[in-house]
């Protein structure tokens, strides 16, 4: 059942948002699409070193897991032997010198994130040398936020101390839903217990940020059911949740099959979840982030939006002001000046591009000035909800395409400003999907740059 919120909006652009994967629209194939631009960021990376007061972010991708989730969208590999991790971290340890040849060593971090996979199924020793070997070629500052994602049933007191110890400020646990028929129908058991347990070790830890990862739209959701589920977590009080859309995709993601396409809700009933989770979230207290996060106040992000300085990166929303964020480990997303990259998805084409003493590459792209222009004006949507007429420039086809949606509600205007309304918020990323870049390759393949 459509929800009345959104009786009145089409077929079409619901479907469209049950299905992220339909927001690779081609928008602008830029001029230099197609070639991979490692020279470019060779050099960016050297103009950077010129810069030394310039932060940067760093993110590193750790692609491995015990075992494999049903929903699982992620560049991961399920492994048992710790001397894969191993192989993984020496070239890791490759990657960072092709970047510190050009960038210099010490350069101050603003933010360290370490994904997956599974961040904390390295061992600790694992775990230690990665952070030496990140310590040895960037520098914490004052200001420098360190988050990690973990799997909540993998952690202990003991790791949780050990990762405070080595730096890091923010922990992030994937729940995704805390319903028994939901986790079963998704091969991820988490019991309330345990969160509970693990949000209150990492408090008592002093980590300054927790957060609690949930997914909308997994089989046997019912509006009920995930209501219950956020209490839940209401009442364990994280400072911020993130809660992503399930994508089914299992012609690309084969396990996927395991889940029964029958037993996923609805378009209608998918956004419903997403408004059960901004009405439970926001009348607890926290800030709604864009589409689907949610901050407490006094968290970083929510003062971030407030002030108007939210930004959104290829890590999602941050309030730091540092562009340059440096990938490191397979499928990374990364960019330097106007430099946009994406790492090797598969460990073996990034470990012999490495070993080859070139950057990983498997796709690039360098912005023009019509594409700075156009990212601007998206990240205006997506952060503040709004474009002034003013940030319109390069961007007219599509500013006048979403007028379309006035009459919907989904966007209104004041003065010459078009705004997002809270209807609209629901659709954002589709709302802005089409002015992304699309990137083809000469092999058929296209990808698109997230610009915002
Ligand atoms: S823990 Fe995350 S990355 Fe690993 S299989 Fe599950 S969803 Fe995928």
């Amino acid at each position: 059942m459509t929800p009345t919120l959104f009786a009145d909006i089409p077929r079409n652009l619901l479907e469209h948002f049950a299905h992220p994967a339909a927001e690779a629209i081609t928008f602008t194939p830029s001029a230099n699409a197609g070639r991979l631009p490692s020279a470019e960021y060779a050099s960016a990376l050297t103009a950077l070193a010129g810069r030394p007061d310039e932060a940067v972010a760093v993110y590193v991708h750790l692609p491995f897991c015990p075992v494999r989730c049903l929903y699982c969208a992620c560049h991961t590999t399920v492994t048992h032997e710790a001397e894969r991790i191993d192989r993984y971290l020496d070239t890791l340890e490759q990657e960072m010198d092709l970047v510190t040849e050009r960038l210099g060593t010490g350069r101050v971090l603003s933010q360290l994130h370490l994904g997956g996979g599974t961040p904390n199924y390295l061992s600790d020793s694992q775990l230690i040398r990665l952070m030496e070997m990140v310590t040895r070629r960037f520098r914490f500052g004052a200001n420098t936020t360190a988050a990690i994602e973990c799997n909540p049933r993998r952690a202990s007191a003991g790791q949780l101390e050990l990762l405070k110890g080595l730096g890091f400020t923010g922990v992030s646990f994937g729940i995704q839903d805390l319903d028994a028929r939901v986790q079963h129908a998704i091969g991820r058991i988490n019991s309330l217990g345990l969160v509970r347990d693990v949000c209150a070790i990492a408090r008592e830890t002093g980590f300054e940020n927790v957060s609690l990862d949930l997914i909308y739209g997994l089989p046997n959701q019912t509006e009920q059911s995930f209501e219950s589920t956020l209490e839940r977590v209401i009442e364990i009080n994280p400072d911020r949740v993130r809660c992503f859309s399930y994508s089914h995709l299992p012609t690309a993601r084969p396990h996927q099959y395991a889940i029964e396409a029958g037993c996923l809700p609805g378009t209608g009933e998918k956004l419903g979840l997403l408004q059960s989770a901004v009405r439970g979230f926001t009348d607890a207290g926290y800030h709604w982030i864009g589409v689907d996060w949610f901050a407490r106040d006094g968290d970083e992000l929510a003062d971030a939006q407030l002030a108007g300085t939210l930004r959104h990166t290829c890590l999602g929303y941050t309030s730091s002001p540092t562009r340059h964020l440096i990938a490191l480990g397979s499928s990374s997303l990364g960019e330097v000046d106007r430099v946009l990259i994406q790492n090797q998805p598969g460990i073996d084409a990034w470990r012999s591009e490495i070993e080859a003493g070139r950057f990983p590459l498997h796709w690039g792209h360098t912005m023009t000035d019509a594409d700075l222009r156009r990212r601007q004006a998206v990240a205006r949507l997506m952060c503040n909800l709004d474009v002034p007429a003013g940030l319109a420039t390069d961007f007219d086809r599509d500013y006048e395409r979403l007028t379309q949606w006035v009459d919907h509600g989904l966007v209104e205007f004041s003065g010459d400003t078009m705004r997002v309304t809270q209807r609209g918020r629901y659709f954002l990323r589709s709302l802005c999907a089409p002015h992304e870049i699309s990137i083809s390759w000469s092999n058929g393949q296209s990808n698109v740059a997230r610009v915002c």
